[in-house]
C-alpha cells in the first residue's frame, strides 16, 4: 500500500500513519491496489482523483455534516483520502481516529469483493436513477458501520447524539425548495435527502447491533415525524436482514435488496412533501407532493 502526503504543513506521527495503514489493510484483499492519501484539503485532493462532472461538483462540505474521508475507485485502483486536520483533531480529543480509516477500509473491501451497492446504478442497468443510488448507498453505509459496531467500535454513538442536529439542519433545506427555481431546488433536495438517508443508516447500524438497547435521541424531537417518521421502521426492517461488511454477500441478493428499497425511498421523500422524478438522460424533475 502506498502512503501519499498532501498535507505538508501538518505533522502526523509515524505511529499514527502506521495505525492508519494497519486499519486500512485489515479487511481488504489487495492492499497493493490501494493508496492512502493524507490531505490538507479533502475537496481538492478528491477532485484531483475524480473526473468529469463528478470532479467539478465534489465538495466535502455538506448541509448536515462535513465529510471526513472519501474513497475514490479508478478501475481496480482505489484512493482512500482522509482529511488530516480532522484526523489530528480527533487524536487531540483522545478519540481513536483510525476508526475513520476502518470505516473506509470496509468500503474498499466491499469494492474488491465485487459487492459494492454504492455504484448500484450501473449494476441495475438503469441509466441514472436517483433513488437507486440512495438505496445502494444506504445499504453499503449500513454494512460498513454495522461491521464496526459488531466489533465494538461504537463511535456511532456520536452519530446518534448528532442526529437531532442533522434533522434540525436539513428541515429548512427541504422547506426552502418551495421558494427557489427547480434548477436550484433539485440539487438541494437530492443532496439533503441523500445525507438524511445515509446518516440514518449509520444510526440504524448502532441500534440493530445493540439489539434495540440504543434508541436515537432524536426520536420524538421536533422535525422527526416530518423528516423521518415511518421511514424509521421501513429502514430498520429492511436493513435488519443485510449482512455487515465483514460478511460476504451474494451479488444477486445485494442487487435484490437494493431494488426492494427504491420505491420506499421515493415514498419517503413524498411524505416529506416532495416528488422527484427521473427523466431521460438523468434529468430530474421536482414538484410538491
Ligand atoms: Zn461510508
Amino acid at each position: 500500500m502506498r502512503v501519499v502526503r498532501e498535507d505538508p504543513q501538518w505533522s502526523v506521527q509515524p505511529d499514527l500513519v502506521r495505525r492508519c495503514v494497519d486499519a486500512l489493510e485489515e479487511p481488504i484483499v489487495s492492499p497493493g491496489l490501494v493508496e492512502l492519501v493524507f490531505a490538507d484539503d479533502l475537496s481538492t485532493a478528491v477532485r484531483a482523483r475524480l473526473s468529469g462532472s463528478e470532479a467539478a461538483s465534489y465538495s466535502a462540505r455538506r448541509q448536515a455534516v462535513e465529510a471526513v474521508a472519501r474513497v475514490v475507485h479508478r478501475g481496480p485502483h482505489t484512493s482512500v483520502v482522509v482529511a488530516t486536520p480532522i484526523l489530528l483533531g480527533l487524536e487531540g480529543a483522545n478519540i481513536d481516529s483510525t476508526w475513520i480509516i476502518a470505516h473506509e477500509a470496509r468500503h474498499v473491501a466491499i469494492h474488491q469483493y465485487g459487492e459494492s451497492t454504492s455504484d448500484g446504478t450501473g449494476r441495475l442497468r438503469m441509466s441514472v436513477d436517483y433513488f437507486t443510488a440512495v438505496a445502494g448507498n444506504v445499504i453499503e453505509e449500513y454494512r460498513v458501520e454495522r461491521a464496526l459496531c459488531d466489533r465494538g467500535q461504537l463511535l456511532t454513538a456520536s452519530y446518534n447524539a448528532r442526529l437531532a442536529g442533522v434533522v434540525e439542519r436539513l428541515t429548512p433545506v427541504f422547506d426552502s425548495v418551495a421558494s427557489v427555481p427547480e434548477s436550484k431546488g433539485i440539487p438541494l433536495v437530492t443532496s439533503a435527502f441523500y445525507q438524511l438517508a445515509t446518516y440514518l443508516s449509520y444510526v440504524i447500524a448502532d441500534v440493530l447491533a445493540s439489539r434495540g438497547a440504543h434508541v436515537p435521541d432524536a426520536m420524538g424531537q421536533p422535525g422527526w415525524d416530518r423528516l423521518v417518521g415511518s421511514a424509521w421502521d421501513m429502514l430498520t426492517g429492511s436493513l435488519a436482514v443485510v449482512p455487515s461488511a465483514d460478511v460476504r454477500w451474494d451479488r444477486a441478493d445485494a442487487d435484490e435488496a437494493m431494488r426492494r428499497l427504491v420505491a420506499p425511498h421515493r415514498d419517503w421523500l413524498n411524505r416529506i412533501g416532495l416528488q422527484l422524478h427521473d427523466g431521460p438522460f438523468g434529468r430530474l424533475s421536482l414538484r410538491a407532493a
